[in-house]
């Protein structure tokens, strides 16, 4: 039997369930649609939930409703080699003090507890359902098929949530069949228990505050970079690859992840541990110029679907840019609805929203970021200078000492030649 609703959710990720949770509080009959058995079953990412305009809206406590781990207060990266590492931190007061700046959260209870509030706000959730065919009629979107259940789902307008493969967007014809491996990322992540009281210790953090690392210089010459972030009695450590790098190298990533596990540096700030769980997920990398076709008639597409990811070597942020979306799609369609416009052109009011907020704009200033990462240089060579400039500068041999820019040219020259520095720093002048 089909059923008819105003709206169509499918995914209920942080993209579907914004988009859902929009819709239901305007008034509309919609139905959010997800495979797993509950949202986020199977959702997995690195760990830090940066802050969410788009919920604190709707949500002005929102640290104090939704189901997060410790907030965010301290940021390093940690530039390595075989032995040796150089780390940053930045400690801000302003990151302990609500609004946080960002979250260490588990994605089965955020995107539960998410997807159970737009239900409260009125959607309809239906699990275990797998969207399989995309109805058309005129060129116009009109509805889903369920695997394996008869009869339809309709309504006048769906929004593909259904993240990074998206076979919604792809089936309605706004997505390339394949993707460019170059604009793919894989990460993959083991959970480590660690009493609360060692990490606050080992981290120097109090009263549930967090620390998120980034490791560059930790994936033995494969393009990407490693990260670890403290939940409340748990560590998130993984690594992140470029596709294309990780496909040439030959090598798995579990033993690179179980290899960075064993780097001294980092078997210090996981010792006495246990391991939890693996899991690997693909990240859409390509940034401002792997975006699909963002609408048509009848359909949007929003979060990793859309490509709406924004990785530029300092931060990857996904989440916030998929809830921002999916309020914007939740929008658009609640204007449609307005003027029963549901047609391609009735539907571009979400491009021009998009175009408007913080995603797209942040997308376009950080469009070269994708390209300049491309550069094995940073994986390898740029650790190298760093950790062999500072080595330098701190040993005492009992000879006179080199100035630092006598240091810094010498290390330049050897660990990257000097031309390419020049271009190297040209490149990411213009990238960040
Ligand atoms: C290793 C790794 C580390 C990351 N680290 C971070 C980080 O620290 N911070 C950050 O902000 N972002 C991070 N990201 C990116 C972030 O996870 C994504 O950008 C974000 O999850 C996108 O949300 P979404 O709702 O668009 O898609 P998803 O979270 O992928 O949700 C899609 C939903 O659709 C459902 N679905 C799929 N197909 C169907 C179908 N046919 N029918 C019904 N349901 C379907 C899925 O089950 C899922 O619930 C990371 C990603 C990875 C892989």
């Amino acid at each position: 039997m089909s059923r008819s609703f105003q709206a169509i959710v499918v995914g209920a990720g942080p993209a579907g369930s914004s988009a859902a949770l929009t819709m239901a509080r305007a008034g509309l009959d919609v139905a959010l649609v997800e495979r797993g058995s509950f949202p986020g079953e199977k959702n997995m990412f690195g760990g830090v939930l940066h802050r969410l305009p788009s919920l604190e809206k709707i949500f002005p406590d929102f640290w104090e409703r939704a189901p997060l781990e410790r907030h965010i207060v301290k940021k390093g990266v940690t530039f390595m080699t075989g032995d040796s590492s150089f780390n940053t931190t930045i400690e801000a007061g302003s990151f302990d003090r609500p609004p946080f700046n960002g979250y260490t959260i588990f994605r089965p209870r955020f995107d539960r507890w998410l997807a159970e509030e737009a239900v409260k706000a009125g959607a309809t959730l239906i699990t275990r359902a797998s969207v399989d065919e995309v109805l058309q009629s005129d060129g116009q979107v009109t509805g889903v098929t369920i695997l394996d259940r008869k009869g339809a789902l309709k309504a006048p307008v769906v929004v593909a949530a259904d993240g990074v493969l998206s076979f919604t967007a792809l089936k309605a014809g706004l997505r390339r069949p394949s993707f460019d491996p170059g604009q793919m990322a894989v990460g993959v992540k083991a959970l480590i228990d660690l009493e609360s009281d060692l990490i606050d210790e080992r981290f120097g953090l109090v009263r549930e505050q967090g620390f998120a690392n980034e490791f560059v210089g930790c994936t033995a010459g494969v393009r990407g970079g490693g990260f670890l972030y403290t939940n409340y009695d748990s560590l998130s450590v993984g690594l992140v690859f470029h596709l294309a790098s990780l496909k040439g190298s030959g090598k798995t990533p579990y033993d690179l992840l179980n290899a960075f596990l064993e780097q001294p540096q980092v078997a210090k700030m996981v010792r006495g541990g246990r391991l939890q769980e693996y899991s690997a997920h693909l990240i859409p990398e390509g940034g401002y110029d792997m975006i699909p076709e963002l609408y048509g008639a009848g359909i949007l597409v929003a979060g990793d679907a859309a490509a709406l990811c924004n990785a530029t070597g300092l931060n990857l942020e996904g989440i916030n840019l998929a809830s921002q979306s999916g309020v914007l799609a939740g929008e658009a369609a609640i204007a449609a609805h307005k003027a029963r416009d549901f047609s391609r052109k009735g539907l571009s009011i979400y491009k021009s929203l998009l175009d408007e907020s913080y995603v797209m704009k942040d997308l376009k200033s950080y469009r070269r970021a994708p390209q300049m990462l491309h550069n094995n240089r940073i994986y390898n060579e740029y650790p190298e200078l760093v950790c062999s400039l500072m080595e330098q500068l701190y040993r005492i041999e009992g000879t006179p000492k080199e100035n630092l820019s006598k240091l810094f040219l010498k290390a330049a020259r050897d660990k990257v030649g000097l031309k390419n520095l020049a271009a190297d720093g040209f490149s990411a002048w213009r990238a960040l």
